[in-house]
């Protein structure tokens, strides 16, 4: 009897029959996600991947480098954001913490300085701790193998096996959302690459595709094959080495993979926000080290309720967080900005100083400050628009 099938696939047969680019006939075996490593046709796959790897890999810094602890940073940033916004943050934050001994050793504010801009910040937090713990039970070098990087604070299951597999050549796969889309086009898998079963499957059958002792090379392949040519929209097959293995092009379904399933509606909140004025400074609060945007700084404000102006939410909120009473004034920046399972527009006022002994009720402290002094703080991304706002319009105004 068969075994059950791990993933979803076409049943195809083990030779298959396809047009070729240049539109000629062939048989050839066509690779399966089922006992990936032992297919003759996953072997070549594999091996037309490699080469072309070989041949068109992007030369970034962190592949110039096989510094464990360099590599790490890079992956975790990496995570956040594109290639060529990483590189500058990357070159920095080496700069500033060049080993393990001194990120494990990073003031809050110095931390959160040179992560601001790159979102999720409690992950700033997370290569603090872990690099900690490497100080403390590893002698500050990260331990070698994919189950003792997962025991770490902020090492899931792609960090873990991109740094074992990059800088120790464990044999492990490193899987993200660009390589389950590769995957799941070359094997035809009708996954829903949004549901944890998926990933767990996308995870197998990679870990099963991966030539011993060369992980590091097949990981950085696909993810480049991901990022360069088998992008979301308007995959360039034409240039895809792995062309005449992928059942997906075969199929002339690329466009229907990888599947996912519609995310649910994103709730929307109106945030108003005061921008303190007294005698020349400004009054900022530093949030709470734990939670959504921990340890950054931001000006008092928080969400509209229902029937009450903006106005009123600002001069609310100002007082329930700070305990100072202020006059509104204008509303002088207007800023959207999405999060993974919400969206805010922030309204920002003037607000001038009228009474009360500012108390940090909620932040960690307050501090009153010279616009010119609010870049040394560490702000998130929506803030400083409104920083860059306020700038342009320094001054108390009415409406
Ligand atoms: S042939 Fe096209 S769809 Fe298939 S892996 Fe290559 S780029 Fe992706």
């Amino acid at each position: 009897m068969q075994a059950a099938c791990l993933c979803r696939v076409r049943p195809f047969d083990k030779l298959h029959s396809f047009t070729t680019v240049e539109g000629m006939k062939s048989q050839s075996p066509m690779p399966t996600p089922h006992n990936a490593s032992r297919k003759p046709a996953n072997k070549k796959l594999v091996a037309a991947l490699l080469k072309w790897f070989a041949k068109e890999k992007r030369q970034l810094p962190w592949r110039a480098t096989r510094d464990p602890y360099q590599i790490w940073i890079a992956e975790v940033m990496l995570q956040q954001t594109r290639v060529a916004t990483v590189i500058p943050y990357y070159q920095r934050f080496l700069e500033i913490f060049p080993t393990v001994e001194s990120l494990a050793n990073a003031e809050d504010g110095v931390l959160m300085k040179a992560w601001e801009g790159l979102g999720y910040y409690a992950r700033a937090q997370y290569l603090r701790d872990a690099a900690q713990t490497i100080v403390a039970q590893y002698n500050g070098k990260l331990p070698t193998s994919r189950e003792a990087l997962l025991q770490l604070k902020g090492f899931g299951a792609y960090t873990s096996a991109s740094v074992a597999s990059l800088a120790f050549n464990q044999d492990c796969a490193a899987v993200d959302g660009n390589v389950m889309r590769v995957l799941s086009r070359v094997f035809a898998i009708e996954s829903d690459t949004r549901k944890p079963a998926a990933k767990r499957e996308f995870q197998r059958i990679a870990d099963a595709l991966v030539p011993t002792g060369s992980a590091g090379q097949f990981n950085e392949a696909l993810m480049d094959l991901g990022a360069t040519v088998c992008k979301p929209k308007k995959p360039t097959c034409e240039a895809c080495p792995l062309i005449r293995y992928c059942r997906a092009y075969q199929e002339g379904r690329v466009h229907e993979l990888p599947l996912r399933s519609p995310q649910r509606e994103i709730p929307h909140h109106h945030i108003a926000i005061g921008v303190v004025h007294k005698n020349g400074r400004v009054l900022i609060a530093l949030r709470p080290k734990e939670g959504l945007l921990g340890n950054l700084w931001e000006f008092p404000g928080g969400k509209l309720k229902a029937e009450e102006s903006l106005a009123d939410c600002c001069r609310r909120e100002v007082l329930e967080e700070t305990n100072l009473e202020v006059e509104v004034g204008k509303c002088f920046s207007v800023v959207r900005h999405s999060f993974s399972h919400f969206r805010i527009t922030l309204h920002a006022f003037h607000c001038r100083y009228e009474r009360g002994r500012a108390t940090s009720k909620w932040s960690q402290k307050i501090r009153w400050v010279k616009l010119s002094e609010l870049a040394d703080y560490a702000f998130p991304t929506a803030n400083k628009k409104i920083i860059a706002d306020l700038s342009a319009n320094p001054r108390f105004t009415r409406d």
